[in-house]
């Protein structure tokens, strides 16, 4: 048995902390207490293993388990509950469901609550959005579990010491959209030539530079037992996924990797109570975890997760190991509901999509513009307007910002750098989903992420309008 009590106090007083809570700083709480729980919520084979655009299919092989990872926190006046989902989305409608079922059980309100997947492409999207229908049985599972695991949390609630710190870990994350010459990227799906930038350009295509920054902070919450065993540990970096599946397959993509990786380095064995870490995903919209300025990579499957989540949960492991940690602080949480308009097709639009789609036969084998020619008539048979749920934390100093989207990097960063509280967690694809979020002027540059889809139909300004919602609900809690 490990003495974790010397163990945690000589790491304490030993090493410098990189960041972490200044012992005088932020109103004390009445004692802190949390509590961990992960629930399998792994697909299992023959069921739709999904995709948005890009079309996926069945789930022929399950290379890991998918879980729901809850850490619960109550200070004695406030509780929240945080989940991370190994999901590549999840829809507001399934997460509502699930903070319901616990919030019914426990009597928590179900706004301390936040739900959010972690974007592995090797897992089915939990929204009603794609060519293939969800399977709706596994997806009242996963409301199921996600409500377990946070009872099962709720229920491990104990004593505890909380710590936390961030390191820059710029190595992996780069930025996809390039800039280009006017005229030199192809036609968009709708025969129009006016991007400007290039999402994942291939090697051959002439580039300028990346259109937009990447935020290399990988960011951690540690919760230790009263006796210095670890607990659980949230983390947060800004990459999209890694990749590098074999085909059909199911995987939580390196976030999960990161999270038994860290297990054994904090040489935490499997025990009652389980210790669960989770890697929840930053502002991470345009990031991926190619670097173009090299040779292509051709990594074997599944190798290049294993290289970028060890090298993470080693810098990890270490900021555990050198943060302060205290045992009393206050909780704080505010929600938002905002409405944005949809970028829905005009008329011109609407021909185009019906002319492209006449006689189409193989409904299954679409070109891109048929998909995006599909992708119009949806959203002009969807609503004009959506609502959206935002969402801050505290947690001691820490200022959490939760925003149902595939958040850009410029984004996330100019949230952390405005709110009142650091640092500041985003955590995208939370609470729901509701596309892409490029900023206006990305809007306007073209690309991917902008073409008119299910999984892009915000209005131009939602980047800006959600940024202000979360600074301000950030500012709000952080009184
Ligand atoms: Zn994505």
């Amino acid at each position: 048995m490990r003495d974790w009590t010397r163990r945690g106090f000589l790491s304490a007083i030993s090493t410098v902390p990189l960041v972490g809570p200044a012992l005088h700083a932020a109103p004390a709480g009445r004692g802190l207490r949390a509590g961990a729980a992960k629930a399998n919520i792994t697909l299992p084979l023959g069921a739709n293993n999904g995709g948005i655009i890009l079309r996926g299919g069945p789930a022929k092989q399950v290379h890991d388990e998918l879980h729901a990872r809850c850490l619960v926190l109550d200070d004695g006046a406030t509780r929240l509950a945080l989940v991370i989902c190994d999901l590549r989305m999840i829809s507001r409608e399934l997460v509502d469901r699930a903070k319901a079922l616990a919030a019914a059980a426990l009597g928590w309100p179900a706004d301390h609550m936040l739900v959010a997947a972690t974007h592995t492409h090797a897992a089915p999207g939990l929204v009603n959005i794609q060519q293939a229908p969800i399977d709706r049985w596994y997806a009242d599972f996963v409301v199921l579990r996600i409500a377990d695991a946070i009872r099962r949390a709720a229920a491990q609630l104990a004593p505890a010491q909380i710590g936390w710190g961030s390191v820059p870990k710029p190595e992996h994350v780069f930025n996809r959209r390039w800039k280009v010459q006017p005229g030199a990227a192809p036609p968009d799906p709708f025969g129009e030539t006016k991007d400007t930038v290039i999402t994942n350009p291939t090697a051959a295509q002439k580039v300028l530079e990346p259109a937009g920054p990447v935020d290399p902070e990988l960011s951690v919450l540690s919760v230790r037992h009263a006796n210095g065993r670890p607990l659980a540990v949230l983390a947060n970096y800004g990459l999209h996924y890694v990749g590098g599946y074999s085909a059909g397959s199911v995987s939580a993509d390196y976030f999960a990797v990161f999270a038994e990786r860290l297990q054994q380095l904090l040489g935490v064995e499997a025990g009652d109570p389980p210790f669960v870490a989770m890697m929840s995903n930053g502002a991470s919209g345009d990031v991926n975890n190619v670097n173009r300025r090299q040779l292509v990579e051709r990594n074997p499957p599944w190798e290049k997760m294993q290289t970028v989540a060890d090298n993470l949960a080693q810098a990890a492991a270490q900021l555990c190991r050198q943060i302060p940690y205290r045992d009393a602080l206050s909780l704080g949480v505010a929600t938002k509901e905002l409405e944005l308009a949809v970028r829905r097709p005009d008329e011109a639009r609407l021909r185009w999509a019906r002319t492209v789609l006449q006689g189409i036969e193989h409904p299954n084998n679409l070109t891109r513009p048929q998909v995006y020619a599909e992708e119009a008539i949806a959203l002009a048979a969807g609503p004009e307007r959506v609502p959206l749920l935002l969402q801050a934390m505290r947690i001691g100093e820490i200022g959490i910002a939760a925003i149902p989207c595939e958040v850009f990097a410029e984004t996330g960063l100019d949230i952390k750098q405005r709110s009142p509280m650091k640092p500041a967690f985003v955590i995208e694809l939370a609470n729901g989903y509701n596309g892409y979020l490029p900023t206006p002027r990305q809007q306007a540059w073209g690309g991917y992420e902008t073409w008119p889809a299910r999984s892009a139909y915000l209005e131009v300004e939602a980047a800006s309008k959600i940024r202000d919602g979360v600074i301000d609900l950030l500012a709000s809690v952080s009184q």
